[in-house]
């Protein structure tokens, strides 16, 4: 298992319980949201795989894996996950084999994308499923691992995806005290941190780690998939498992805590309007950051509208750069040319 022999379950950058031993650089953006002072958390720049909030969680994954004593991996990701790609590259590093049980689009579809393609070329065994036919893929993936003489570990627990939520939680409970430690630092804090939410693992991370520091910063998701109501669901049962596995009462209020907006899909995953493609052509040429369309686009430019709609000036903004920087580049194969302002 060679650069794990000792039992150091890390990837470059980070410490074996998932925290990064430079935090992530937070930088002030001028002139992008009005009267407001806004900052970006750039997790994209984390030094492992294209960074992001999956390699984040994916060296949760990795030492809670380890800790069970698996020396196998199956992943869960459509075409353009992000999580897939760097699970597929912890375990290219750990020379443990990965399987990556990759679900069709809605529409059936299987949209090309850099991250499939660095999912094949680092050696992953892609299994590719109907939506309605994830259970039956993942057990097939696991059992012909276990066929040829491994433990697998699904990343999200059973063959139903349920069983293993509190380990990705943890990841964004250490970006927290991140943030909390600039706050000190700077003697400033945040009113709002924005960030786009997907499956709700990096939210309820943020909200895990305001209650473990009683930090009343508002957490904000911008919904890139899921109605509002089905988001604040998902995050509702991550927190609930990762408090419990802590030990911690959960608050009273908690699902009063969960603020997520649907009111950016555009109609769906993967989908952009207009006004986001020019936020992301105005983003790489006013402050050059890469906002991909499926994800940080659709959460920044999400952000930017939300505050409009509502008024919200003179507040101090945490944006959270979530990575997702091979889909920057899928979309240069478009048209539309995304680096011209
Ligand atoms: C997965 C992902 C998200 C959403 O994170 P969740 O924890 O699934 O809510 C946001 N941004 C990027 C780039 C992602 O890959």
């Amino acid at each position: 298992m060679g650069a794990y022999a000792n039992g150091a379950a890390a990837l470059p950058g980070f410490a074996p319980d998932g925290s990064l031993l430079t935090p992530t650089p937070i930088v002030e953006l001028d002139g992008m949201a009005c009267d407001n002072e806004l900052y970006v958390k750039r997790d994209d720049l984390i030094p492992f795989s294209f960074g992001g909030n999956k390699a984040r969680i994916a060296q949760c994954f990795f030492s809670d894996a380890l800790a069970r004593g698996c020396n196998a991996i199956v992943a869960y990701g459509s075409t353009r996950s992000n999580l897939a790609r760097v699970m597929a590259n912890g375990a290219a590093r750990m020379g443990m084999p990965c399987a990556v049980v990759s679900p069709d689009e809605a529409d059936g579809s299987r949209p090309r994308s850099f991250n499939a393609e660095l999912c094949a070329r680092l050696g992953a065994q892609v299994h590719p499923c109907q939506k309605g036919e994830v259970a039956q893929a993942v057990e097939a993936a696991l059992d012909e691992l276990r066929e040829q003489g491994f433990r697998p570990y699904y990343i999200y627990g059973n063959r139903f995806g349920k069983g293993n939520e509190a380990t990705p939680v943890q990841a964004y409970v250490h970006a927290s005290r991140e943030v909390a430690d600039w706050e000190r630092a700077s003697g400033a804090s945040f009113d709002y941190v924005f960030l786009a939410t997907g499956t709700g693992m990096t939210q309820a991370g943020l909200l895990c780690g305001n209650v473990l520091t009683g930090s009343s910063c508002e957490v904000v998701g911008i919904s890139v998939a899921r109605s509002a109501e089905a988001a604040t669901e998902h995050i509702e049962g991550y927190c609930r498992a990762y408090l419990a596995s802590r030990g911690v009462d959960v608050p009273a209020d908690l699902h009063s805590r969960i603020c997520v907006s649907d009111g950016f899909l555009h109609g769906g995953y993967g989908r952009a309007d207009a006004a986001e493609q020019q936020t992301i052509r105005h983003a790489f040429a006013h402050a050059g950051m890469p906002l991909d369309e499926t994800y940080v686009g659709k959460g920044f430019d999400g952000m930017l509208r939300y505050l409009r709609e509502r008024d919200i000036c003179g507040k101090r903004i945490l944006f959270l750069h979530t990575g997702g920087t091979p889909l920057f580049f899928d979309a240069l194969d478009g048209s539309e040319g995304v680096v011209r302002a």
